[in-house]
């Protein structure tokens, strides 16, 4: 990060009286891409339609297409949508899809195939173990009939980046095709078609391009959209039709979210200034490791091992002592300005801390001195887990 980008783009706190959020999205945004919503613009304007078109080349440098095989396309909704809109145009009727679950996320993907339709095989991990590319090739010789295999990057309900690198060469190997829920990674986490094999991915505006929610994008091969003509189960999330119109007209099919737009070129901009996907990760890991490192100095252990934690959002466990209640935790924090994200975990009590966001190292050190002051009030002696959490996670190990 240069002194420049330091200088101009301060990590400035959110404004007064509001807290950070330690959540994957919505997050904290910068004042300047709040700063960007404070005008209307005419979805069919020619000002518009540029900004539209310079969202998806800016979204598209960021994989490093060099052959230009690929196009994005912006689809109106949350992540979720997204992720249907993928599922539903890219894979024909008569396919079926492996879904790799390890998390909530992973099952939503399961569910969605379920809503359209399709006809689908699930690898349930559970909680958080991570699919291996064993097992994918495993499953893929044992079934002849998938065509397809959907990986979630970074599955956001307990924090693990997935193996996605060994994902896709299982798959590629076997001929079949990759689609990816890279919506808490992409951004921060390279995905690059020239490294990792794949033929579409989503992920949305409001996780590591720091904008604020109301659509999200796919990046896809333009072989794979142009093929996709007819698949769709929807008409709104028909990712083909809003391609071939965005293409023929500059505009998005139906009302797009205009402001959220806006919003999202300047944070788009912000994301360039700081130096790409590489800067980005860079100080998403900086946030990690120096909130992790506090964190366990106060007896906090996460769930997952150093190798799996994501740059996006770690797991810890709560506390065993009998005087830590999450709910009071969550409103001291909330009152020293952090609001922290609850677990997903199953079998164990957790919570989560996100990485991401318009925030800094001096952030994060804030966050664990916030953590200690707010055990010191429960009077929590020790935020040592119980030891079933520790067998929990010593599966993981094995
Ligand atoms: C955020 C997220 C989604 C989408 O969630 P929405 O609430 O619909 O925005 C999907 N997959 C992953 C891995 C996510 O982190």
């Amino acid at each position: 990060m240069t002194d420049d980008f330091q200088h101009n783009v301060p990590f400035e706190a959110p404004a007064l009286g509001e807290p950070y959020l330690l959540t994957p999205g919505p997050l904290t945004t910068a004042y300047a891409v709040k700063k960007a919503m404070l005008r209307d613009w005419g979805s069919w304007d020619g000002d518009f339609r540029e900004m539209t078109a310079e969202l998806r080349r800016r979204l598209l440098a960021m994989i490093e297409d060099e052959h230009g095989q690929y196009d994005c396309v912006p689809i109106q909704g949350s992540g979720s949508f997204c992720v249907e809109a993928m599922l539903g145009s890219f894979v024909p009727r008569d396919s079926k899809v492996l879904v790799l679950a390890n998390g909530a996320y992973g099952l939503r993907a399961a569910q969605t195939m379920e809503y359209i339709g399709r006809a689908f095989t699930l690898i349930d991990k559970g909680d958080y173990l991570p699919p291996r590319g064993s097992e994918v090739a495993a499953a893929l010789d044992a079934d002849p009939a998938i065509t397809h295999v959907i990986a979630i990057h970074c599955e956001t309900s307990s924090g693990i980046l997935n193996p996605i690198s060994e994902i896709s060469e299982a798959v590629y190997s076997r001929g079949r095709k990759l689609l990816v829920d890279s919506m808490s990674a992409f951004g921060a986490v390279a995905l690059e078609p020239g490294k990792i094999r794949f033929e579409a991915m989503v992920s949305s505006a409001n996780k590591c391009i720091e904008g604020v929610p109301g659509f999200g994008f796919v990046i896809a091969k333009k072989s794979e959209l142009e093929a996709a003509k007819g698949n769709s189960h929807s008409l709104s999330l028909d990712i083909h039709a809003q391609w071939a119109t965005m293409q023929k007209t500059g505009q998005w099919r139906f009302t797009p979210p205009t402001h959220v737009v806006a919003a999202f070129l300047e944070a788009l901009k912000m994301h360039e200034m700081e130096g790409g996907v590489a800067a980005r990760g860079e100080r998403y890991a900086r946030n990690r490791d120096v909130m992790v490192g506090g964190m366990r100095d106060l007896g906090f252990e996460t769930l997952l091992a150093n190798q799996w934690l994501s740059p996006i959002i770690v797991t810890f466990f709560c506390p065993a002592d009998e005087a830590f209640v999450f709910s009071r935790f969550y409103e001291l924090m909330k009152d020293k300005g952090f609001i922290i994200y609850p677990g997903k975990l199953t079998v164990v009590e957790s919570f989560r801390v996100g990485c991401i966001g318009r925030m800094d190292e001096h952030v994060m050190r804030r966050v664990v001195d916030a953590a200690r002051q707010s055990l010191h009030e429960m009077g929590v002696t020790s935020a040592a887990p119980p030891s079933a959490a520790l067998d929990e996670r010593a599966k993981l190990a094995a």
